[in-house]
């Protein structure tokens, strides 16, 4: 507020010291005439009022004409800036701004503008992306759905076919609603300064409970579970955290091969909270583990119908707004290790 006054006043003495300088350089421009026609003998003898028409109209006639050719100059990115306004409006985000303006505004509000027209084209890329993305997600299990319902239709197909072809089409409803789910739930959590609903738990209760509800997954591939888990309280969103834990432990069950081992660990510092989980299947490249956080992002294709590439775009999201760190550590067929620090939240 006291910044935008200060930058106001500036720019009226600006304007100020323009239009001076116009009415100065006009008067000294005719005066110099009127001398010089004095000297020349071409004016004769004058009276005062006759000389102070002489001096007055031509100055402000050469004022005007000098202000309209500065205004001419000065207006010129005003009506650049309005050209390229509509461009954008128009939806062509490749318009910049590359020369240099001799007032400091103008130049700061053209900088301001690239960088806005360069966010605009960012987000425009991110939007066509995700849209692109969905669709792509959406176009295999219909095409499913489809398939399987026409099988239906065949009046030849025997009763234990008939259910076989509905379970299929049931799946891959329920992978759909899995999709629908997370989209809802990342453009949910992805609100600039969201507010979270926070409440005081147990964390490592939370972990025991998404253990419990994914027991059928891991106890099918006989894994081993290590548990080290202190119990303390936490201040945070249980429902986004069991989110978390979901889509971590989730994912170390969907990739590890049978008879492997998760171990996870949770402990509290002062005033910090760390979850370990990690597990030793079948890990990642390095060039994976770039990637691992963009949406619809899947690097093993022969789990692509169990998921969608959203989980860990959503975990990142979770702990960013429980202003925490999540950091991974991943080896090619030796396992993979997430870390999660969290700080402890005042109400
Ligand atoms: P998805 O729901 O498809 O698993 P995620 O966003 O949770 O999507 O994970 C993105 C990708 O990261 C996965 O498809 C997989 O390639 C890789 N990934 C995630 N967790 C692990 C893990 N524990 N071990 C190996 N690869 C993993």
């Amino acid at each position: 507020m006291k910044q935008n006054k200060h930058r106001t006043l500036k720019l009226a003495l600006l304007f100020s010291v323009i239009i001076f300088s116009i009415m100065t350089l006009s008067m000294l421009l005719i005066g110099v005439i009127i001398v010089m026609l004095y000297y020349t003998g071409h004016l004769g003898e004058l009276d005062t009022l006759f000389l102070l028409i002489w001096f007055i109209f031509p100055s402000l006639i050469t004022g005007i004409v000098i202000a309209f050719l500065v205004a001419i100059k000065g207006l010129q990115p005003v009506l650049k800036m309005c050209d390229a306004i509509t461009k954008v409006a128009e939806g062509d985000f490749s318009v910049r701004f590359k020369e240099k303006y001799l007032i400091y505004e103008v130049s700061q509000m053209a900088e301001c503008f690239n960088v806005m027209v360069k966010e605009l084209d960012n987000m425009n890329t991110v939007h066509t992306n995700f849209i692109n993305n969905v669709s792509h997600e959406f176009r295999t299990p219909l095409s499913a759905i489809e398939g399987y319902a026409a099988f239906l239709g065949n009046e030849q197909i025997n009763k234990a076919e008939r259910i076989q072809y509905a379970n299929q089409i049931i799946g891959v409803t329920e992978k759909l609603s899995v999709i629908i789910n997370n989209i809802l739930l990342l453009s949910k959590i992805s609100v600039e300064n969201m507010k979270i609903e926070k409440e005081y738990f147990n964390l490592s209760e939370s972990i025991r409970e998404v253990l419990i509800m994914l027991e059928n997954k891991w106890s099918v591939k006989k894994l081993s579970i290590d548990l080290e888990l202190q119990d303390f309280l936490y201040l945070g969103s249980k429902e986004m955290m069991e989110e978390v834990w979901n889509n971590l432990i989730g994912n170390a069950i969907k990739f590890s091969d049978s008879g492997g081992q998760l171990k996870i660990k949770s402990l509290k510092n002062k005033n910090t909270v760390i979850v370990i989980i990690s597990d030793n299947g079948i890990g990642m490249t390095k060039e994976t583990q770039e990637k691992i956080y963009d949406k619809f992002f899947q690097a093993d294709t022969s789990h692509s119908q169990d998921g969608a590439g959203l989980g860990l775009s959503i975990v990142k999201r979770i702990i960013a707004v429980h202003q925490g760190k999540i950091h991974i550590d991943s080896e090619l067929n030796k396992g993979t290790t997430f870390t999660i620090d969290l700080p402890m939240l005042k109400k």
